[in-house]
């Protein structure tokens, strides 16, 4: 009884880490297994990069981030909406992640690598997020904005 129990609690704690380190979080998962299915090669976190992007296509030089909206302050979301208590606060908070975040997109840039963004509450379907990738390597990197319902069907995600 008690070593399950403490079982349980160290799980339910380690659970709880990732949540708090944002990292392998769900919209982050889902993107890889697209990725992984249209047989894009990637790596993880690379830490020795501006931003520790989520995702790295190493053959186009492509960092990829998955923003939360909230967290990330998605302009013009609904759900990056501040808490009406502690307002100050949050905005404070959310502005400097956002100013982190073009900072590191910035140094990306200067080191040769293109960035894309890739919201949250755009992942429900699988062509566009293949749509923004395809798009970010052919247009050499851009925000995920600008190819939100754009064309579809002529980008094939090409195998390494
Ligand atoms: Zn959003």
């Amino acid at each position: 009884m008690r070593i399950g129990y403490a079982l349980k609690l160290m799980i339910s704690r380690s659970e709880n880490m990732r949540r708090v380190r944002g990292k392998d979080t769900g919209p982050e998962l889902r993107v890889r297994r697209v990725l992984h299915r249209a047989g894009y090669r990637f790596r993880l976190h690379r830490r020795d990069l501006p931003g520790c992007p989520d995702i790295v296509l190493p053959k186009y030089r492509l960092a990829v981030f998955v923003n939360g909206c909230f967290w990330h302050g998605h302009d013009g979301c609904k759900r990056a909406a501040l808490p009406h208590t502690r307002h100050d606060f949050w905005a404070a908070k959310i502005a400097g992640n956002k100013a982190r975040d073009r900072a590191a997109i910035e140094a990306l840039g200067a080191l040769g690598w293109h960035v894309v963004t890739l919201w949250q509450c755009r992942l429900k379907d699988e062509p566009s997020i293949l749509d923004s990738v395809a798009g970010a390597i052919r247009n050499g990197g851009c925000d995920a904005e600008a190819h939100a319902g754009g064309q579809s069907g002529d980008i094939a995600a090409q195998a390494d």
